[in-house]
């Protein structure tokens, strides 16, 4: 027979997979001693079997549950549902992962009008009734919300209601008869909902409240919490039955929680608060304000004592700070929880520093204690906490870049860049973002959009960029030709002051006052520790040389990945690059290309400059053409005189760039097989550069990298390589100089992949655009899938966003195939990913395990990179 239930005696903190978080953690503390009421978890196999026979509990799993209730009433010395010595449980969810406020728990169940009855008859002290008659309606309340999904807000009305009939301001204030009638009105509350009896028989009540936890696994708010933590659907969750000790029995009991060091701060100091005559989430909630921690000593100088000394040792056992739960009942102190506590970034870094320091961590496990994810918050301004806290949110978008931002509404780029240099802060919002709006989001403090999802242009640019940009904000009715927009109930115009929070998502009304990230003295620390560790080198994503000084400062070891093609969206070349698309023969378009080169050589040199020794990787020219053509009427005349063509010549040129899959359309490699003119420029342009700044610093040894984008067969490279290396070559030549360049390919294509052996034939180099290879792998739109992706997590088809972390088994499997096939042919080839996923924590992960050299992300997600690999390589005991 299978065992699916286990007491806390036959548990313990290893246990996790099985037990669930909270569940491994009460063995753990019964094992060392510790106070804790004892009972018994029932495993997430179980859940996970709830779910396999069609969400019911089936005989096998409920036959070992009411024998280990037996067990429970031995160990206790009391019975369920008797009328002389009744036991009272709650039954708690616990999944491996602590998912916080995530699911649901029960408090005081067994209680039904005869075992209150004979509760009350047994102690006539007045107290006690009122006690038994608290413990009564908040187990209605709770079995009502989380068993029936009845819906607290019923409940908290009659509260309400009561309290204002009988004149007083705290529920503590309610008498035993007032808190008897709630009871009665939240039964009938309960009839009147679900049309039948409130249930009485405790074996059903602990029935019922086992498969809402079970249920609650699979909650819409759980279901999010777990697709933003990377917690897999098919873990599971356990479920605690434990006896209730009592916080609310009198003025002499209570509850609390506690964090053995501080979760903001990381201060080495307990932290906690405390309630008198309460239960469970009271203190969380703020039904009644809670005393500091400290203020328990003089209360109960004896469970204070004690619960010091738990303290103590639970740290020391589990070299962590912990997050615990516990309760008072007649002085006597009983812990009911603990586990890792969470904290902010700036407390992770502490804590882990501190742990070294005092001797209970090793680096390797300072640096796997930190989450990759949190350090985000660390690397962007951030709002004041207290405005913020302060604030409300006049609406809500996609959190698609994390910071904080504040300043005026501009409604267009033009409007940004012109606000920006009279030394206004700006906000840009439009309907969505294209590319010609970069140097408009460069300018703003951030980027607010109604369309678009975290793979948006917007999102992707603004992470790149490391602005704040608030993506998607369906709610806000937009008006951009009068410069105008409604959210909230409010109109917004031309200058209005709003604040964008990056992490959140929340967008709110007027300033909320910002301060700059600080990068500690910590932080220094656990990087030098992850730097010493890792094995996958960490470039980054950057087209400017600002981006890529930005980047090193954030500890880039080159970058993977210059986008030459935002480099023509500057004013002063957009005008030659259109001529360029214009042109009718390869003269003029020779003749506008030599207008770009001294700029695209000059971008090269500080790109090269700002990278010192480092390695620079540089894509060509990749966009489908018609990204770069002008829209306005104004832009397509002037543009038509310097050529000295008619408007509708232009227009024509225009109308023929038009593609029904610009994605797989005239882009990429394919660009430069029908010009091969603009490889030539780029080429020149990548050379010189290199060749000037190697005449400047004769210590750097560069070795600049070509990349060429969108290849699908080893015959279309090798077409485009032979003008890169003729023109570099000559390039070379002509100057007199010894210098080396490489030449490789982005594998971006699924044939690529699939024939990389032949590929590597010609490529000295790869590296993994994973944003194109999921899509033309899945075979869906980057730009379109978010509007469908949300059915497809409600379906269960996917867990998480499959351009935000690699699909392992499609795409990744592709990428396995291309570096095996690639080393077969060239050993010591360096491949390395460029992707958005290369800052995601998980995806770095599997990037180690692929035996990448490096992987390349924007530049703010350098340091979570480089601690994610770091991460990696200590997990794969490297
Ligand atoms: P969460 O995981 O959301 O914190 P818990 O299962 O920890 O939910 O329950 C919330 C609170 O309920 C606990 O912090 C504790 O105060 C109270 N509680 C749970 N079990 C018991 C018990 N056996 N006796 C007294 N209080 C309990
Ligand atoms: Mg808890
Ligand atoms: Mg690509």
């Amino acid at each position: 027979m299978h065992k699916y239930v286990y007491l806390f005696t036959e548990g313990n903190a290893n246990m996790r997979e099985l037990l669930g978080g909270k569940g491994a953690n009460l063995s753990e503390m019964t094992n060392i001693g510790m106070p804790v009421p004892q009972g018994f978890t029932i495993t997430t196999e179980a859940c996970t079997q709830y779910y396999e026979d069609g969400r019911t509990i089936n005989d096998e799993i409920m036959g070992q549950i009411m024998e280990y209730v037996e067990k429970m009433e031995q160990i206790n010395g009391k019975k369920f549902g008797d009328l002389t010595n009744p036991l009272l449980v709650s039954v708690r969810s616990g999944a491996r992962a602590s998912m916080p406020g995530m699911m649901d728990t029960i408090l005081n169940l067994g209680l039904n009008d005869d075992v209150v009855a004979a509760m009350i008859k047994a102690n006539p002290d007045p107290k006690f009734e009122r006690f038994v008659y608290d413990s009564y309606r908040r187990f209605i309340q709770m079995f009502s919300d989380v068993v029936m999904e009845v819906g607290k807000k019923y409940f908290e009305q009659l509260i309400d209601k009561m309290k204002e009939r009988k004149g007083v301001v705290y529920d503590v204030d309610l008498t035993a008869a007032d808190l008897k009638e709630l009871a009665e009105q939240f039964k009938a509350e309960y009839k009147n909902q679900i049309g039948s009896d409130f249930p009485s028989d405790p074996k059903v009540q602990l029935y019922e409240a086992i498969r809402a936890v079970f249920r609650s696994w699979d909650n819409p708010r759980a279901n999010v919490y777990r697709r933003d933590n990377d917690i897999p659907y098919s873990w599971g969750t356990a479920v605690n039955v434990m006896p209730m000790v009592f916080g609310n029995l009198n003025d002499n009991s209570g509850t609390g929680v506690a964090f053995t060091r501080d979760p903001g701060t990381g201060e080495k100091k307990l932290m906690g608060e405390f309630l008198t005559n309460a239960q469970g989430e009271d203190v969380v909630a703020g039904v009644r304000t809670p005393m500091p921690i400290d203020q328990m000593a003089e209360k109960f100088p004896e469970a204070y004592k004690q619960f010091l000394d738990v303290c103590d040792k639970l740290e020391t056992h589990y070299r962590d700070m912990q997050d615990m739960e516990f309760t008072v009942e007649n002085g006597k102190l009983y812990m009911l929880q603990c586990r890792n506590g969470k904290r902010t970034a700036q407390a992770a870094l502490k804590i882990a520093c501190d742990l070294v320091d005092e001797g209970m961590r090793t680096e390797q496990e300072a640096v796997a204690m930190i989450e990759p994810r949190n350090l985000d918050t660390l690397l962007h301004p951030q709002f004041d906490a207290a405005a913020l806290k302060a604030a409300t949110p006049i609406g809500k978008g996609l959190g698609a870049s994390p910071g904080a931002a504040c300043g005026k509404a501009v409604f267009s780029a033009e409007d940004a860049e012109s606000w920006k240099a009279r030394g206004e802060k700006v906000i840009l919002v439009r309907l969505e973002t294209s590319p010609e709006d970069i140097t408009g989001m460069k300018a703003a403090q951030g980027v607010l959009t109604v369309r678009g999802g975290m793979t948006s242009h917007a999102a992707v640019v603004a992470r790149g960029m490391g602005i704040c940009c608030v993506s998607g904000c369906g709610e806000i009715v937009m008006d951009e030709e009068n410069k105008k927009f409604t959210l909230g109930g409010k109109e917004f115009r031309e200058g209005d002051f709003i604040s964008l929070d990056g992490s959140t998502g929340n967008i709110y009304d007027g300033v909320i006052p910002t301060v700059d990230a600080t990068i500690a003295g910590e932080f220094g620390r656990i990087m030098a520790w992850a730097d010493k560790y890792r094995v996958l080198k960490v470039r980054t994503n950057a087209d400017t040389p600002r981006d890529a000084q930005r980047a090193r400062e954030l500890g880039a070891e080159g970058i993977g990945l210059c986008r030459t093609e935002h480099m023509f969206f500057e004013a002063d070349r957009i005008a030659a690059f259109r001529e360029m698309i214009c042109s009718d023969t390869v003269e003029e378009r020779e003749a506008a290309l030599n207008k770009i080169l001294p700029y695209q050589q000059d971008d090269f040199e500080k790109l090269f400059d700002a990278m010192g020794k480092y390695p620079v990787t540089i894509r060509f020219l990749d966009p489908p053409l018609h990204e770069f053509v002008p829209t306005e009427e104004k832009d397509i005349e002037a543009l038509a005189a310097t050529q000295g063509k008619s408007v509708e010549r232009v227009k024509a040129i225009i109308e023929s760039l038009k593609e029904f899959n610009p994605m797989m359309g005239h882009r990429g490699c394919r660009l430069v097989v029908t010009y091969p003119e603009i490889a030539k420029m780029q080429t020149t342009a990548v050379i010189r550069a290199a060749i000037n700044v190697q005449k400047r610093h004769p210590a750097w040894q560069l070795v600049p990298e070509i990349m060429i984008p969108l290849v699908g067969d080893t015959k279309e490279l090798k077409y485009v390589k032979d003008t890169v290396v003729a023109t570099a070559d000559a390039e070379i030549a002509k100057a007199g100089v010894d210098l080396h360049y490489e030449v490789g390919t982005m594998i971006e294509i699924p044939r690529a992949a699939l024939t990389a052996d032949d590929i590597a034939k010609e490529a000295e180099f790869f590296c993994f655009g994973t944003n194109d290879l999921t899509q033309m792998t899945y075979g869906f739109s980057r730009d379109d899938a978010g509007k469908f992706l949300e059915a497809y997590y409600k379906a269960k088809i996917f867990e998480n966003d499959p351009f935000a972390r690699i699909d392992q088994d499609g795409v990744g499997r592709l990428m396995k195939m291309a570096c095996e096939l690639g080393r077969s042919v060239r050993p010591d080839m360096h491949i390395g990913i460029c992707g958005e996923h290369g800052g995601d924590p998980t995806s770095v992960e599997f990037c180690h395990k692929l035996g990448l050299t490096y992987v390349s992300c924007s530049p703010f997600r350098v340091p979570i990179a480089r601690l994610a690999a770091a991460q990696a390589a200590i997990k794969d005991g490297k």
